[in-house]
């Protein structure tokens, strides 16, 4: 009720303010002209809405100047210092190269720049400025790369502001952005909340309007966190409302892919001729999936299992039955690299079954695309396996039974919609790796229901894991040579593709050129990145899996699915810069067969802050537990990190950290989801 009269408030509100509304393009914004436009619409960013919901990727805080004697490798500080050298300028290999010292009495540090010539005229021996950035140790002496500088006088006025960051892309700057923003402060403010007053008040909320302010020109990092919890909660609400819709809508709809008594037998024909036993929580998945596909209704399921519990076999033995059955299966996966690696996979496990199983991925030609579309539609295609291409309108199936997405990280509510809209209502099967704790597992997945792998196969072996400094590489060196003499092969992962003059963390490029110059004698070391194209990946990978690539350095690309059982042992370099959910998936790219495994964490940065985190995945192997410490181990910054590649459809929403909001949303939606449900303002 309160929700039509806030509509009609709206109106009026937009007609106040010089009639902008949300859904006008940027270009009517002042100070945003066609191109600027144009440059915006790569970020996603066209209309006020979109520009008002483009959160800040992260927030900068400026501290107090420390004394140099104090500052340790890795420290990010500001010194208060004076210029006690001339500034030097010279071309290094890459890079004109600026530097100069400077020192506050208690010590001095070597400030350097890359390709910034123009400081010469800037910057002057004997004056003083405050100067901010990383501390690296090189030798005896202390570095900071690429600082920024202040006056004393400037300083003063940054310190304990947040400034936010944004994600950007070139033709626009961050500044731009916090214009264009400030531009429509009026908006944001007039914009109604479609929460009723005393639901704000009781519970304890920010209003809509003061959350979008406050995120994007933070007072203060308590309303700052206040600002986020609001626009978790939004963002959690609308996801539950839509899921109940779906969850509505899904458990009308009766089961129109039985499958046959000779399915169930041929599966276990597949599961007799495994070269291993089943665990107990894989016979329970598998049979919970049959239970649902001979049932009157329609099966939606979330498998869920650590790293290495071996989802994927289940998901091969739902599609044969199915197949058998005489429908078609679908395999959808994130990644182009995990795409391929299942399609040879399956297709091996499934030879005995003369399937027709076909590979669907974005970067295949369009004619090989056709054919495979060909195929679907005509129903010669009895699997598909593919990046999410294979839910895009152009696919058409003849008779799909079965939809399986395997580590979905983003599986939202937007792509289980798309789901129960393609073909004629297949089964839907979700496999993931996330280690959701069950209360909110439930939440999240209330349109589906949930089969838990709890053991890993009995076969594997502990990882044994270490966390060293980079003083340890020599020796990391001679354990690589021992693995591979023994037969076993290798991943390295590095943070960044390729040198930059604003990160310093290792890169795959030079690291490689490096270890090859190390080790490179009777050692094959090849490297992969996201940025290479798709085919190139895809022969990297084929060549890893062949054994003919003894070391692979890699960045995260193979974070998620890829299975090497050979591969022993992982060494992740500038282990700190990684979140433990993630060094978590890393390290379960190893593990995977019968030889013991070892996982080794570098840690450049040595504060306490980062021992301690890197710890808890030195102590445990087990997802859940990692998960919870990692929440509890979040500092003040990582509070305010907001992660764009969160889980389901959430740019802001966290589930660990805003796992009280996702309660609250819960309640609500329970409460008032008949009222709110399409009402939500933004
Ligand atoms: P994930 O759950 O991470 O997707 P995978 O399905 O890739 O795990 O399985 C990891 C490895 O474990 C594969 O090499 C697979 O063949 C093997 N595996 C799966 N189930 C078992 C089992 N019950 N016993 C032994 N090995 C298994
Ligand atoms: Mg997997």
């Amino acid at each position: 009720m309160f929700v039509r009269a806030g509509n009609q408030y709206i109106t009026i509100l937009f007609l106040w303010n010089n009639e902008m509304r949300l859904n006008d393009n940027i270009i009517n914004i002042k100070g945003i002209g066609e191109k600027t436009a144009e440059a915006y619409t790569r970020l996603g960013i066209e209309t006020v809405r979109d520009l008002i919901t483009y959160y800040p990727r992260t927030y900068k805080t400026y501290t107090n100047p420390v004394p140099v004697r104090q500052v340790s490798e890795g420290d990010r500080v500001a010194v208060f210092c004076q210029i006690v050298t001339y500034i030097e300028s010279r071309r290094g290999k890459r890079y004109e190269i600026t530097s100069l010292s400077a020192s506050d009495g208690s010590g001095s540090i070597r400030m350097v720049w890359f390709n910034k010539g123009f400081l010469k005229s800037q910057l002057h021996k004997g004056e003083s400025y405050v100067f901010y950035g990383t501390i690296k140790i090189k030798g005896s002496l202390r570095v900071m790369e690429m600082p920024e500088f202040f006056t004393q006088f400037n300083y003063q006025k940054m310190l304990s502001t947040m400034q936010p960051i944004y994600s950007l892309k070139s033709g626009i700057s961050n500044n731009s952005i916090t214009r264009a923003i400030n531009n429509v402060k009026e908006v944001i403010s007039g914009l109604p909340d479609y929460l009723p007053e005393d639901i704000i008040k009781e519970r304890g909320l920010m209003s809509r309007s003061k959350a979008l302010l406050e995120v994007h020109f933070p007072k203060d990092e308590d309303s700052l966190r206040e600002a986020l919890k609001r626009i978790a909660f939004d963002e959690f609400l609308e996801f539950l409302i839509r899921i109940r819709m779906l969850k509505e809508k899904n458990v009308q709809e009766v089961n129109k892919h039985l499958i046959t008594n000779e399915a169930i037998i041929k599966k276990d024909a597949f599961v007799a001729g495994l070269a291993f036993d089943l665990t107990e929580g894989q016979k329970n998945a598998i049979q919970d999936i049959i239970n649902d596909m001979s049932s009157d209704h329609l099966m939606n399921r979330l498998i869920q299992g650590d790293v290495g519990c071996g989802k994927t076999v289940v998901a091969v033995a739902a599609l044969l039955m199915n197949c058998i059955s005489g429908y078609q299966g679908a395999l959808m996966v994130p990644t182009e690299v995990l795409a391929r690696q299942h399609f040879n996979d399956v297709s091996n496990m499934l030879k005995p079954y003369k399937l027709v199983v076909r590979l669907l991925t974005g970067s295949m030609t369009a004619k090989e695309k056709r054919n495979v579309y060909e195929e679907l539609k005509s129903g010669v295609a009895d699997i598909v396996i593919g990046t999410h291409a294979i839910i895009q309108d152009s696919t058409e199936f003849k008779n799909l039974g079965l939809v399986v997405t395997d580590e979905q990280h983003r599986f939202g509510v937007k792509q289980r919609e798309k789901l129960s809209e393609k073909g004629d209502s297949p089964h839907v099967m979700i496999m993931s790796a996330t280690p959701i704790p069950r209360t909110l597992a439930i939440i999240l997945y209330a349109d589906m229901d949930i089969s838990i792998i709890k053991e890993l196969p009995s076969n594997r072996k502990e990882i044994l894991n270490c966390v060293v400094g980079t003083e340890y590489r020599p020796a990391a060196d001679a354990f690589i040579r021992k693995q591979v003499r023994e037969g076993h092969q290798v991943y390295i992962i590095c943070p960044m593709v390729e040198e930059s003059e604003q990160l310093d963390a290792e890169n795959v490029i030079n690291y490689t050129d490096e270890l090859s110059q190390r080790i490179g004698q009777n050692i094959r070391i090849d490297y992969l990145h996201g940025k290479m194209k798709e085919n190139q990946k895809a022969e990297i990978m084929t060549r890893f899996l062949d054994r003919e690539i003894d070391v692979l350095v890699s960045t995260t690309v193979i974070e998620v699915g890829i299975n090497n059982p050979n591969a022993t042992l992982m060494i992740i370099e500038n282990a700190e810069r990684f979140g433990l959910a993630q060094l978590h998936q890393l390290r379960g790219r190893v593990g995977r067969g019968d030889a013991q495994s070892y996982c080794v964490f570098i840690n450049t940065k040595k504060t306490q802050e980062s021992m301690n985190r890197l710890n808890v995945l030195n102590d445990s192997n087990d997802g859940f537990y990692i998960a919870s410490e990692d929440l509890k181990l979040r500092g003040p910054g990582d509070f305010f990190g907001i992660r764009q590649s969160g889980m389901m459809d959430f740019a802001v929403a966290d589930i660990y950290k805003h796992a009280d909001m996702l309660r609250l949303a819960q309640d609500i939606s329970l409460e008032y989801g008949e009222e709110l449900a399409g009402k939500i303002v933004l």
